[in-house]
């Protein structure tokens, strides 16, 4: 299980950017790089559509995230999680995200308008430290 995440600071205000884009729904996109011992260090920044357009949930297109994961690989690049923002909520997981979050493997970078959050699933959801480089 990740517990550290390794970010750029653009990368970090490209995310917020979405988030402020999005406003009343909640932004979404994949977090591509690869992981170093339990780092996970992003490279790249994939800002996708949320398919269900709603203020308190977010889903990836399955053919998005296919493709999503092509170009990581064509890279020789993983995708090493998933960022949402929160549209009036903590940036905490909600009994949702705790759902998905439990199969993926992989850090869920969490934003909201009182900061950034980044947790993983290990045994329950765990907390994972952000590094901005
Ligand atoms: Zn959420």
């Amino acid at each position: 299980m990740p517990d550290a995440v390794e970010i750029q600071e653009k990368h970090v205000r490209l995310i917020r950017k979405d988030a402020e884009r999005h406003r009343d729904t909640e932004a979404c996109g994949i977090l591509i790089g690869f992981f170093d011992k339990n780092t996970a260090k992003v490279k790249e920044v994939v800002p996708a559509e949320n398919i269900l357009n709603s203020p308190i949930e977010f889903e990836i297109a399955p053919e998005v995230l296919y493709e999503i994961w092509n170009i990581a690989d064509k890279k020789n690049m993983d995708v090493v999680g998933v960022y949402h923002s929160h549209v009036g909520a903590p940036a905490v997981p909600s009994a949702r995200d705790e759902k998905f979050m439990k199969d993926s493997g992989f850090v869920w970078l969490i934003i909201s308008k009182s900061g950034m959050n980044a947790y993983a699933w290990g045994d329950g959801v765990r907390k994972v430290r952000i590094k901005i480089v």
